[in-house]
């Protein structure tokens, strides 16, 4: 692996890859390979160190339980903070998005802290899950198309000024607000309810985080027919009348 491989760190597959967020990582390894970029895939356990050289992280979704376990131990561990402060990329799915706010709510009903690297936290839902298909358009500063995906959540997500949301949904919950936003980013921080997952709905979002991690504006263009068939296949079904 050569020294200017692409660092993509995959945080703690034990504890939150629950929802199928595996294959945010094969679709950032792949859309980089795609391009002629190395990859250098570091996924680390949740009794191991977060390595602070990374370019992209990401933490998927998960029960409230191994939540609660890796919000514990991620905060008992700087390695996450500090790639951030080098100016690493980070995606947080459901789970991984609310242990990047200020707090969530614990499997036993306890308010916990976050990691405090998006200014958002989350409580509750008292109503029925959130659990179905989305759609949402993006922040038009991202450049990216509509987004398709699949929720399932308890907690609803609410945003302070340090962050912006991700997208406005247009079918689904989102951050269970009430006010059509999901999701939230600031600089090179996103948070988002999508799994789907949401990458290989998203490729575009992929080649955003990849864009990000080498500074580029663009990248050169890769095969979207499967992406492609996917996404109108799910919009299709969403936008479908309930029978
Ligand atoms: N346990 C959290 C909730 O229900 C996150 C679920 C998830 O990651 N899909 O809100």
């Amino acid at each position: 692996m050569s020294e200017s491989a692409l660092r993509l760190v995959w945080v703690y597959p034990d504890l939150l890859s629950t929802y199928g967020d595996r294959g945010n990582v094969l679709v950032v390894e792949r859309r980089a390979r795609q391009r002629g970029l190395d990859v250098a895939r570091i996924d680390v356990r949740s009794d191991q160190p977060v390595p602070t050289s990374g370019d992209i992280y990401l933490i998927g979704g998960g029960e409230d339980r191994p939540q609660r376990l890796a919000g514990e131990r991620l905060r008992a561990d700087p390695g996450l903070h500090r790639a951030v402060e080098n100016g690493a990329i980070v995606l947080g799915v459901c789970a991984g998005y609310q242990i990047m706010g200020h707090e969530f709510i614990d499997d036993r009903g306890q308010r916990t802290p976050g990691l405090g690297l998006l200014d958002v936290w989350s409580t509750r839902g008292e109503g029925v899950r959130n659990v179905g298909d989305i759609l949402a358009e993006p922040d038009p500063r991202l450049g990216l198309p509509t987004l398709t995906g699949f929720e399932n959540h308890q907690g609803i997500t609410h945003l302070g000024q340090g962050v912006s949301p991700l997208a406005r949904v247009t079918v689904g919950g989102g951050n269970g607000t009430g006010d059509g936003t999901e999701g939230a980013w600031r600089d090179t921080v996103f948070g988002t309810y999508l799994h789907g997952p949401i990458l290989a709905r998203n490729p575009a979002v992929a080649d955003l985080l990849i864009k990000l991690a080498l500074d580029v504006s663009a990248l050169p263009p890769a095969d979207n027919t499967w992406y492609d068939a996917l996404r109108a296949e799910r919009i299709a079904a969403v936008q479908l009348p309930v029978q």
